[in-house]
């Protein structure tokens, strides 16, 4: 059985994820110890307990250790069942991150599968919803799957009460992913999301970028939305030939729209005055995908901890290299000989 330390480097929930999903592909069985032990409250919080709830009724796996609060943790595979699921967080925790979970076991299953995830859509520290559906998953259709992804209610932080639908129909043939350049820009859009609060903080968001960024105010639009309890988020779509990078704000409680437009703008502002193609965090989500594909080869900014401890952890269950070349202080390239 293969030993995680879930204490190395960032020491995150991502090295469980990871682990979880590797576990499922190689049906390599491993134990987990110090799970979170970099984070302030250390061990399973709800999220990470349903993405192992989720992983362990996918792969038919035994495990021992899951209960909130565990920092320990088996996880023993039988085999992938794709099929039909649903999975509820029961919190506000982030229906995605259960996502990324489980998705690459199924995008290599041998039948397709639906997925409906319950919980939050929109969190901070997690893709958001429109990440997943503008940005990782048209990447992972261009590696070979089919997948689809809708969302049928909004779910925010502390209500939680959103759900999304995922249909993926898995891989018959991978193909190489090459990311190096983003190619000729096709256009730029704005969304400020509200649910139960009033449009005018959505439209003073949305101002405040076409001022920071100068961004055409035709492109920027106020949307309201269903959900349990009040929610804001502002969305920045980049697009470009090869890619679309999507940035989020979260609006919170006491924090003025202003300041929720500028830490979206400075996301954007940076993604737009480099010329790498991959972001931040679509940086850290490709390897495994990349890794258990065909590889391939993509240019980001200098690589996050998040993306180092995840390279680490991929290459305790894989054998496929993944060089990181530095390209002086502003981007690096990475590429996956799978
Ligand atoms: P925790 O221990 O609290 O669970 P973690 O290690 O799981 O933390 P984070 O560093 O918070 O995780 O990141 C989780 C995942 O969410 C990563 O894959 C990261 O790329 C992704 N992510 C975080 N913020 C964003 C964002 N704004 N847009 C897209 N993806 C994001």
């Amino acid at each position: 059985m293969l030993t995680i330390d879930g204490s190395h480097n960032e020491g995150g929930g991502q090295i469980l994820r990871t682990a979880l999903a590797l576990s499922l592909v190689t049906q390599t069985p491993f134990r987990i110890e110090k799970i979170r032990a970099g984070r302030k409250k250390p061990g399973l919080l709800r999220q990470h307990l349903t993405a192992v709830k989720a992983a362990a009724e996918i792969g038919r796996a035994t495990v021992s250790g899951d209960a909130i609060g565990s920092q320990e943790l088996t996880f023993t595979p039988r085999a992938v069942e794709p099929g039909d699921y649903k999975f509820a967080i029961g919190t506000a925790g982030s229906t995605t991150l259960v996502l990324q979970t489980v998705l690459p076991a199924l995008m290599r299953a041998s039948k397709p599968s639906r997925l409906t995830i319950e919980g939050g859509t929109h969190n901070a520290s997690a893709p958001p919803y429109e990440f997943i559906a503008k940005s990782f998953v048209p990447l992972a259709n261009r590696m070979g799957a089919q997948i689809e992804a809708t969302i049928t209610r909004y779910g925010f932080f502390p209500a939680g009460g959103g759900q999304i639908v995922v249909s993926i129909e898995p891989s018959k043939s991978w193909q190489v992913l090459d990311l190096t350049k983003r190619g000729v820009s096709l256009g730029r859009q704005g969304r400020a999301i509200i649910a139960n609060l009033s449009c005018d903080i959505g439209q003073r968001e949305l101002k405040a970028v076409a001022a920071k960024l100068s961004w055409d105010p035709a492109c920027l639009q106020v949307e309201q939305v269903e959900s349990h309890g009040p929610g804001n988020v502002i969305l920045l779509e980049v697009e470009h030939e090869h890619i679309t990078e999507v940035f989020v704000g979260f609006g919170e409680r006491g924090l003025p729209a202003e300041s929720v437009a500028e830490h979206v703008v400075q996301e954007a502002r940076r993604y737009l005055a480099s010329d790498v193609a991959v972001g931040e965090y679509l940086a850290d989500q490709l390897l495994l995908p990349l890794a258990l594909g065909k590889g391939g080869a993509y240019r980001t900014y200098p690589l996050s901890r998040h993306a180092q401890t995840n390279i680490h952890t991929i290459q305790q269950f894989l054998d496929v290299p993944i060089r990181v070349t530095s390209e002086g202080s502003r981007a690096c390239r990475i590429e996956i000989c799978a």
